[in-house]
């Protein structure tokens, strides 16, 4: 064999980025979008929120389990309020399978504590609990929003969300100064900020001259919200930063923000779901929470809601459950650790995914062994890669790091679980779990089009 020929049996990578004009429009409309949902759907309640309101907008119905339903039908389905589930009833029966992606649309940040109101030194702080997996010296001396519910002694529900219009007013994690920072900066980076110092500054002024800004605190709450320091223990509030999506970037190729991981594959999903009219397979999109804490709880992937939803779907077009699962494939879409040249020694180069090489198909996940992990098989894995490059759809293949540097899971294990085969596929970042992360636009667009070539098949 002569070199020439040597050299075709490589594999070429390629990149992500616009072919011409028209796709480079539709990229950046498309952006457009994506950044008006991440800038608004913070939390998984929002995001249900938005995604419903959507749904409903794109002609979806809310479904009852066990209504009669008939191709092209669509239906949407909250999961109390902080998961969704949308689907598009296809043309053949569900005994041949129905094509899902499932995602998630909770992301680390601060929640409130119960009893999170206290006050030291003049200064009216909120107590806070860590959710998913921060590193928590990120989180000091950036500007917060709040989010979240209250559930009201008098039965009422009152939706808070303060601090992303910059009318409003935001909240704070001091940190020390440098000057006197010697004994904190001797500390181990997960030690200098502990999670009882994540301490939330919420106002400064006392009621009156004796003192009091706790109590000043709790009567601007009571008269904008009408809730006393009881409704705050029935209450679920949650910090997260309020800085917007921002392009990065002479060229502005990448976005900058909070929570892409993992509303960068949430929306996608969603959207490619919206466009379809009546396709071969029934397609869902399932949208869970709790992913970041172990997808555990009632609106975690773990929960029997989601099989139960489509075991409802069979019910409901009188097909057999047990077919439709090991006839169906599902895309657990979630994001990918970039290579980070800045920090080559946690990667390994060749089976890294990196930025603007489109999304990123990840066999197995997991930690030391692949423990924990689903392993998708060479026949799932030949059926993406296959799907994928008759549509053009540019991907990768990407492990989180290097052997025995840590690990992550997805809900793909959830998935496998239920008994229906499943791989990871995902929009690749870098600074995954920051405050801010960074993704590729034209990484972004490939995941709507992976996600149509997916659903189309
Ligand atoms: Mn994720
Ligand atoms: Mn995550």
């Amino acid at each position: 064999m002569q070199r020439k020929e040597a050299e075709a049996l490589e594999l070429k990578k390629k990149y992500s980025i616009p072919t011409d004009l028209e796709e480079l429009q539709k990229v950046e409309a498309f952006i457009k979008d994506y950044r008006h949902f991440i800038d608004n759907a913070k939390t998984e309640r929002l995001a249900t929120n938005y995604i419903e309101g959507e749904a409903i907008a794109a002609g979806f119905k809310p479904y009852t389990h066990g209504e009669p339903l008939k191709a092209g039908d669509r239906v949407c389905y909250v999961n109390h309020d902080k998961s969704v589930i949308l689907a598009v009833i296809g043309s053949e029966s569900l005994n041949e399978g129905c094509r899902i992606i499932a995602s998630h649309i909770d992301s680390p940040r601060l929640d409130l504590k119960p009893m999170p109101l206290y006050e030291n030194s003049g200064i009216s702080y909120f107590k806070t609990h860590y959710y998913g997996g921060i590193k928590k010296y990120q989180w000091t001396a950036v500007p917060l929003e709040l989010h979240g519910v209250v559930c009201r002694a008098d039965g009422n529900k009152i939706n808070v969300n303060i601090g992303a219009n910059p009318d409003e007013p935001v909240f704070y994690i001091s940190d020390l100064m440098p000057h006197i920072g010697k004994d904190q900066m001797s500390k181990s980076a997960s030690e200098f900020i502990s999670g009882e110092g994540l301490n939330i500054i919420n106002g400064s002024m006392p009621i009156d001259e004796e003192g009091g800004v706790k109590l000043n605190i709790l009567a601007i709450l009571n008269e904008k919200y009408g809730i006393t320091e009881r409704d705050l223990i029935t209450a679920e509030l949650t910090a997260v930063p309020a800085i917007m999506s921002r392009e990065v970037g002479f060229d502005r190729s990448l976005i900058a923000a909070y929570g892409h991981d993992d509303r960068i594959c949430a929306y996608p999903a969603a959207r490619a779901l919206f466009d379809l009219k009546i396709p071969k397979h029934t397609c869902v999109v399932m949208l869970a929470d709790k992913e970041e804490i172990g997808s555990c709880g009632v609106t975690g992937l773990a929960s029997e809601v989601y099989p139960d939803f489509i075991r409802s779907l069979c019910d409901s077009t009188n097909a057999n459950y047990l077919s439709c699962k090991r006839n169906s494939i599902c895309l657990s879409a979630d994001v990918g650790g970039a290579y980070d040249p800045c920090y080559a020694e946690a990667y390994e180069a060749n089976n890294s995914c990196y930025l603007n090489r489109g999304i990123v198909i990840s066999k197995y996940t997991g930690a030391r062994g692949k423990s924990g992990c689903s392993d998708a098989s060479a026949e799932t894995m030949a059926k993406m890669a296959a799907m994928f490059d008759a549509e053009n759809v540019i991907w990768q293949v990407g492990e989180y790091g290097k052997v025995d540097q840590g690990g992550a899971g997805t809900v793909a294990t959830e998935i496998a679980n239920f008994g229906i085969e499943v791989v990871d596929c995902g929009v690749p970042l870098l600074s995954m779990h920051a405050v801010t992360e960074l993704a590729s636009k034209y990484d972004i667009y490939q995941m709507l089009k992976g996600s149509r070539v997916f659903f189309n098949n």
